[in-house]
C-alpha cells in the first residue's frame, strides 16, 4: 500500500516540519493535461516576453531570499550562509540567460546549395524533471530557467525531503507571472513518476540524482524512445602534486570537499598526493578541517553541521568502516551522531576500498599517497564515474598538457571543480550524459531543427 501522507523533518533536530499529501493519479493526470495546454501557446511567446519574466522571478527571488534560505535549511541541514549563497547564484544564473537566450535561440543562417537554410530551435513540450535535495533550488533552476526560456514546459518531482523547497518554487514562478501550467511541482510516489515518462505529454526526462535512479529513470525513457539527461553521482579526484602552491589553495581545496557538508557530486572526494608533499599536505589540510565549525545550520557561524538525513549519514559511516577494515587509517572524525558525522580524514586508502570505488556523499577525504605524478593521474582515472578531476600544481603548463588524458566532464587545474552558468556542466561514464547550463543547456531539450528552403 502506498502512502498517501509524506512528512518532512528537520535533520539537525528532528522536529516534524510538515505534513504533505501526495497527488493522486488523478491528479498528476490534470496536471500533465494542464501542461500540455499551456504549451500550445507558450511555445509562440516571444522569447523576449519570457526573458522578462525571468527578471521578474529574478526580483521574487531576491525579495525572498531569507525565507527561501531558512526553509532549504530547515529542510535538510545546510548551513544558512550558504543557503543564502545558494539563491544569490539562482539570480546570477538569471541573469545570464536573460542577457544570452535571444543569442543562443536565433536561427543560425548556413549557407548551402539552397535559397535559405537555416538551423531553428524549436521547444519539446512538457520536460519532466526528477531533483535531488543537495542544492534544492540551483538544481531546479540551472533545469528550469534555459529549458522553459527555450518554450518548453516542466513538471518538478522534487526529492521528498525538500517538498517545501518544491512548492516554494513552483509559487515563485507564479509570484514571476509565468502563465499557469508553465511549471508545476508534482509530490508523487516513484512508480507514479515512472509511469507519467510513458505518457505522450512527456517529451523527455531529466534527472540528477544517483546511479541507482539513474538506472531507473534512463530505462524507462529509453523503453519509451525519449531522450534523457542524467546528471549522477561523482567521485572527483583532487591531485596533490609536488610543486602544489598548499598555502594559497588549501582554502580552495578544503572546500572542494566540505562545502554543503560534504553533499555534492562535483565535490573533491578522492585526494591523490604525491609523496614529496605528502606530509605538508597532511598537516594544513588536516588543521584547516579542524577549524570548521559545527553548529545549527541556522547559525551563521557554522560552517559544517548535520547531513539531510540520518540514513545518509549511516550510510556514510558504513563506508568508512568498511575501508577501516581493508586498512585504512583514520586520522580524524567518524563518530556518528544521529545526522551528523564530522569531516573525517582516511589515509592509506586503496581503489579496493568503498571510499574509493563509490561515491562518498559528506565530508569524508580518502588521501592516497603516490610516488609519482604519472601514477597519480592513473589513479586518478581509476574510476568508473566521470564528472571532474582537479590538479593543483605550480606548473599549470605541464598540468595543461594532460588534459586529453582525463576522460571527466571537467578538468580544473588550481581550482575546485565547480559550476558556473557560462561553461557548460556534465559527466561521463556512471555520471551521465548530456550537458547543462551555458549554450549547451539551453540546447538539451529543443528540436535542432533543419531548414531549408530552395
Ligand atoms: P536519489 O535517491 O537518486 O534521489 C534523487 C531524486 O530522484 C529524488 O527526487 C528521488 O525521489 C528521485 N527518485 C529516485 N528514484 C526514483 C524512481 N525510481 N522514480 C522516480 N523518482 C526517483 O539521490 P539522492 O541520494 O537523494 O541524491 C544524491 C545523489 O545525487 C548523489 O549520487 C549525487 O552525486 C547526485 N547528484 C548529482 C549531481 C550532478 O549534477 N551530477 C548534482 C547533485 C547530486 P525521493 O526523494 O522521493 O526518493
Amino acid at each position: 500500500i502506498m502512502k498517501t501522507e509524506l512528512k518532512t523533518y528537520n535533520p539537525y533536530n528532528g522536529n516534524l516540519l510538515e505534513t504533505y499529501r501526495r497527488d493522486s493519479e488523478a491528479t498528476l493526470k490534470d496536471k500533465l493535461n494542464v501542461a500540455d495546454q499551456r504549451f500550445t501557446s507558450w511555445k509562440h511567446v516571444e522569447i523576449a516576453e519570457r526573458v522578462a519574466l525571468l527578471q521578474n522571478l529574478a526580483d521574487e527571488l531576491y525579495k525572498q531570499k531569507n525565507s527561501l534560505s531558512q526553509l532549504m535549511t530547515e529542510e535538510m541541514g545546510k548551513p544558512i550562509l550558504e543557503s543564502e549563497a545558494e539563491i544569490e547564484k539562482c539570480i546570477y544564473l538569471i541573469d545570464f540567460y536573460i542577457k544570452n537566450s535571444e543569442q543562443f535561440l536565433q536561427d543560425d543562417l548556413i549557407d548551402t546549395d539552397a535559397h535559405e537554410s537555416f538551423i531553428s530551435y524549436d521547444p519539446l513540450g512538457c520536460i519532466l524533471a526528477i531533483m535531488p535535495w543537495n542544492y534544492p533550488f540551483w538544481q531546479v533552476f540551472r533545469f528550469a530557467i534555459p529549458t522553459l526560456t527555450a518554450g518548453n514546459v516542466a513538471l518538478l518531482k522534487h526529492a521528498s525531503n525538500v517538498t517545501g523547497c518544491a512548492l516554494a518554487i513552483e509559487k515563485l514562478f507564479q509570484d514571476a507571472g509565468f502563465p499557469k501550467g508553465c511549471f508545476q511541482t508534482l509530490i508523487a510516489h516513484h512508480e507514479h513518476i515512472e509511469t507519467l515518462i510513458d505518457h505522450d505529454i512527456v517529451k523527455a526526462v531529466s534527472l540528477t540524482g544517483s546511479e541507482n535512479a539513474g538506472r531507473k529513470i534512463a530505462e524507462r525513457a529509453g523503453r519509451n524512445l525519449k531522450p534523457s539527461l542524467l546528471e549522477l553521482g561523482g567521485n572527483n579526484a583532487c591531485i596533490i602534486l609536488g610543486d602544489a602552491d598548499l598555502d594559497e589553495h588549501i582554502g580552495t581545496i578544503v572546500k572542494a570537499r566540505m562545502q554543503n557538508s560534504g553533499q555534492s557530486c562535483i565535490a573533491a572526494k578522492r585526494f591523490i598526493v604525491v609523496e614529496s608533499i605528502y606530509d605538508a599536505f597532511i598537516e594544513k589540510f588536516t588543521s584547516k578541517v579542524q577549524a570548521l565549525k559545527y553548529g545549527d545550520p541556522l547559525d551563521e557561524d557554522t560552517t559544517i553541521s548535520c547531513l539531510a538525513r540520518v540514513d545518509l549519514a549511516e550510510t556514510l559511516e558504513e563506508q568508512v568502516q568498511q575501508s577501516i577494515d581493508l586498512g585504512a587509517k583514520v586520522l580524524i572524525g567518524h563518530q556518528r551522531d544521529g545526522a551528523y558525522y564530522p569531516p573525517t580524514i582516511i589515509t592509506d586508502v586503496t581503489p579496493k576500498m568503498p571510499v574509493f570505488t563509490a561515491e562518498t556523499f559528506g565530508p569524508v577525504a580518502a588521501v592516497i599517497k603516490v610516488k609519482t605524478e604519472d601514477e597519480a593521474y592513473n589513479m586518478a582515472s581509476e574510476s568508473k564515474f566521470g564528472l571532474g578531476t582537479m590538479v593543483f600544481s605550480s606548473d599549470y603548463e605541464a598540468a595543461a598538457a594532460r588534459i586529453s588524458e582525463i576522460a571527466d566532464g571537467a578538468f580544473f587545474i588550481n581550482e575546485m571543480v565547480k559550476s558556473d552558468p557560462r561553461l557548460p556542466f556534465g559527466g561521463t561514464k556512471i555520471s551521465g550524459f548530456g550537458r547543462e547550463l551555458s549554450k549547451e543547456g539551453m540546447l538539451a531539450f529543443v528540436n535542432i531543427k533543419t531548414v531549408y528552403i530552395n
